[in-house]
């Protein structure tokens, strides 16, 4: 049997606020599914990170949980030499922000970050709370991203970063942005909880499929579901 594909699922006891740490599981399953066999490998702050995986996810935090991460991350640099080599890596909120070059807290203060993404963060007036729907700018996505947005800090890409997506509705990178999400390279950073994976089926495959090459459709009633559910969601009174 083939080598299973290890999705590392980083810090998920810091890093993993509003079910995040299930995008690790949508990809396990999603490759199951097919009949590639796929393991989750947890990576605690008790241990360095591996940079031999085949792919990385991490998930939204608290303020001081982020920071506890931030410094894990910059200690052992496993996860900024995968990504180097071309690992797909999916950082959702405070994992995207952390990330980026630097991040202010909201008391003012600049954290570096890792700067595998072009993005800086700083504190908006408001946190922005709420069902966030986009359309996708990464070639290859054509179906609408949706996901719920909680975040005090508003992100501002550089040249080295593109949008993910176009926001529809919500705030995405920070209010009156439009934007959501940054992509360089093969590594992925959005606003989006949900499990953002769960959700987005199509954004989960575009991952898998730069670690297994390209993968048919799974036809899959109960996730369209939930992706239609969850478009109509924000227009609800
Ligand atoms: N603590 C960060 C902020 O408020 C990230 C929050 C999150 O991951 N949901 O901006």
């Amino acid at each position: 049997m083939a080598e299973p594909v290890r999705i590392g699922l980083v810090l998920p006891e810091v890093m993993g606020t509003y079910g995040d740490s299930g995008n690790a599981v949508v990809l396990r399953q999603r490759l199951r599914l097919r009949g590639l066999p796929a393991e989750i490998i947890p990576i605690t702050l008790a241990e360095p990170v591996p940079e031999s995986l085949d792919l990385y996810t991490l998930g939204g935090a608290e303020d001081r949980a982020q920071r506890l991460a931030r410094r894990h991350l910059l200690a052992h640099p496993g996860l900024q030499r995968a990504a180097a080599r071309g690992a797909p890596v999916l950082a959702v909120c405070a994992a995207m922000q952390v990330l980026g070059h630097w991040y202010e807290t909201a008391a003012g203060e600049r954290v570096e970050g890792l700067s595998l993404l072009d993005l800086t963060t700083s504190p908006q007036p408001e946190r922005t709370i709420g069902e966030v729907v986009s359309q996708p700018l990464l070639p290859g996505l054509s179906q609408p991203l949706t996901g719920f947005e909680n975040h005090r800090g508003g992100t501002v890409l550089g040249p080295g970063a593109q949008p993910l997506a176009r926001v529809t509705q919500g705030a995405g990178n920070f209010t009156g942005s439009g934007l959501d999400g940054a992509v360089q390279g093969s590594v992925v950073g959005t606003y989006l909880h949900g499990p953002c994976l769960a959700r987005n089926p199509e954004l989960a495959d575009w991952l898998l499929a730069r670690v297994v090459g390209p993968l048919l459709p799974l036809e899959m009633a109960e996730v369209e579901v939930l992706r239609r559910e969850r478009i109509r969601a924000p227009h609800r009174g």
